[in-house]
């Protein structure tokens, strides 16, 4: 018998997975989510691979451990965010998730604004004809 790894419950030893049932499947969602993440963003630091994925940092870690991803230091990482000067983004992105996201309402917000003052517009002329 061997422990699992994440939940330390008991497991067959004849199993080549170091996880339970349980665990092995949730890990491979996490996984999977990451690896779509990377092939996307390839080089993406694991702050990104966090906030993006929604994945755990210590979980990302841990594959990390596992040798299932592997941390690479290049020149393309360590990029500052152009909003709030967070230091762990990959050369990918010019913000961090969290101000990309702000940016993004601010976006959607102008957005809004300008299909109201235009149906704004159309209104107007209805009425003067
Ligand atoms: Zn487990
Ligand atoms: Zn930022």
């Amino acid at each position: 018998m061997k422990e699992c790894l994440r939940c330390k419950k008991m497991i067959t030893d004849n199993t080549v997975r170091d996880y339970c049932d349980v665990c092995y499947e949730v890990y491979e969602k996490f996984f999977d989510k990451i690896r779509s993440y990377l092939s996307d963003n390839p080089l993406a630091t694991a702050f990104e691979v966090a906030e993006y994925t929604g994945v755990d940092h210590k979980i990302i870690k841990g594959f990390v451990k596992e040798g299932r991803l592997i941390e690479v230091e290049t020149e393309s990482v360590n990029v500052n965010c152009k909003r709030c000067g967070t230091l762990i983004l990959s050369k990918y992105h010019e913000y961090c998730p969290k101000c990309e996201k702000t940016l993004f309402k601010e976006l959607n917000g102008l957005k809004g604004y300008f299909i109201r003052s235009e149906k704004a517009k159309m209104h107007h002329k209805k009425i003067s004809r």
